[in-house]
């Protein structure tokens, strides 16, 4: 009778049991999974949030100026910004390549070289050739990591291309000043001293020496005062005074101070200026443009020839102004040329004339500074005009 209670009993004991032991492993796996599911979650988080400090990283390196490199300890690129690729006209990706592979500077290898036995290079200068040839300055300084399992190069290039330009044309410009200086300069000592050796005793002698001092003397006048121009026109110094003017009128003043000058190889002046025509500009600067282009056609013109001043309104709201003269021309080689300071066709003719070589380089300042442009068209033989734009003026 105690069998069959007993067989029973162990039965549902073991039911019991089994139940419970299931329901135990189901709740352990859950928690496995739940666990599984938290650690998954972290490392999304946690690899989100790396890709979000790598692009963080890289929108920093990239807006930088200043190129960066990083080359392994085999000397592989391990990471260059955009500035970089920019720099030496990478257009592929380079990471993973030798530096002579991906930057192909010889220069730039043995640089690097250098640093891993300096630890540290400093103000490198690297010329790149190519067109428009590029000088960087490069920094470079060895790093190792905090387990020092693994080394390399942190390459900075900073583009010094346009400050040499710049010190190159400064250089030129004192260059030439110091040689336009020093020519009247010597000629004026030169008759001084032959006059202090005897000449003055002759007053006929004496007179034509102190004549040729005088206008020596006048060129350095001019030069300088031109150079001041310059000066204060390229730093933005000068403060335009724009008022309407009328064209014809401010023509009519440069024909008369320059009346005598044209008489003297009996050049014509003809002002063909329309009498409505206003413009928007500074009364002296534009005087001045004026002057420039109408002096440079009586000196470079034809002796007995013809100089036109005209204008016409080229749109609604700009007057195109010219000078024109009928004399030997400019090459068109020369056309661009002559804008620059200090250029002459002819260097001799110009100093004769009492040129300083800034007058074109002049106008085409005032012109740019009152928004306008400034070119030229000329036919060897025919004559040149130069033309310039300027604002209407109502
Ligand atoms: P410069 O003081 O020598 O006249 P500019 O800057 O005014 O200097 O002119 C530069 C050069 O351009 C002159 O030396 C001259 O060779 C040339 N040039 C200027 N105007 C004319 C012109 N109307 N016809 C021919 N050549 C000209």
């Amino acid at each position: 009778m105690l069998w069959p209670f007993l067989t029973l009993l162990a039965v549902v004991t073991g039911g019991l049991v089994v139940r419970y032991l299931l329901q135990r492993e189901y709740a352990v796996r859950e928690q496995l999974r739940h666990a599984q599911l938290e650690l998954a979650q972290v490392r999304v988080a946690e690899h989100t949030e790396l890709a979000e400090e790598q692009t963080k990283q890289q929108t920093v390196f990239n807006s930088l100026v200043e190129g960066l490199l990083i080359v392994d300890e085999h000397g592989q690129v391990q990471y260059a910004n955009s500035t970089l690729e920019h720099l030496f006209g990478v257009t592929q990706d380079i990471r993973g390549r030798t530096l002579l592979e991906a930057l192909r500077s010889p220069q730039l290898v043995a640089l690097a070289r250098q640093t891993l036995e300096a630890g540290r290079v400093t103000g490198f200068e690297l010329l790149l050739p190519g067109i428009g040839e590029r000088v960087l300055q490069v920094n470079a300084t060895t790093f190792r990591d905090p387990d020092r399992a693994h080394a390399g190069t942190v390459f900075v290039f900073h583009d010094l291309t346009r400050l040499k330009q710049l010190e190159n044309l400064r250089k030129e410009f004192v260059a030439n000043v110091s040689h336009e200086l020093r020519t009247p300069l010597s000629l004026i000592k030169g008759y001084v001293e032959t006059l202090l050796d005897g000449a003055k005793d002759d007053p006929a002698v004496a007179t034509r020496f102190l004549q040729t001092i005088e206008k020596h003397a006048d060129r350095l006048t001019f030069l300088i005062e031109d150079l001041l121009t310059i000066s204060r026109l390229e730093s933005g110094q000068v403060l335009m005074n724009f008022q309407t003017l009328n064209l014809r009128s401010q023509a009519e003043a440069v024909v008369d101070d320059l009346a005598t000058r044209a008489a003297e190889r009996q050049v014509t002046l003809l002002n063909e200026v329309p009498p409505d025509l206003g413009v928007r500009a500074d009364g002296d600067r534009l005087q001045q443009v004026l002057f420039n282009l109408v002096d440079n056609a009586i000196k470079y013109g034809r002796a007995g020839g013809q100089v036109r001043i005209g204008a016409r309104r080229l749109q609604a709201d700009l007057i195109e102004g010219w000078v024109a003269d009928d004399g030997p021309g400019i090459p068109a080689e020369a056309g661009e040329r002559v804008f620059e300071r200090f250029y002459r066709l002819d260097r001799a003719r110009s100093r004769d004339a009492g040129g300083t070589g800034l007058g074109l380089s002049i106008v085409k300042h005032i012109i740019q500074a009152h928004g306008g442009e400034v070119r030229l068209q000329s036919e060897l033989g025919q004559g040149t005009t130069f033309f310039y734009t300027l604002p209407l003026g109502l």
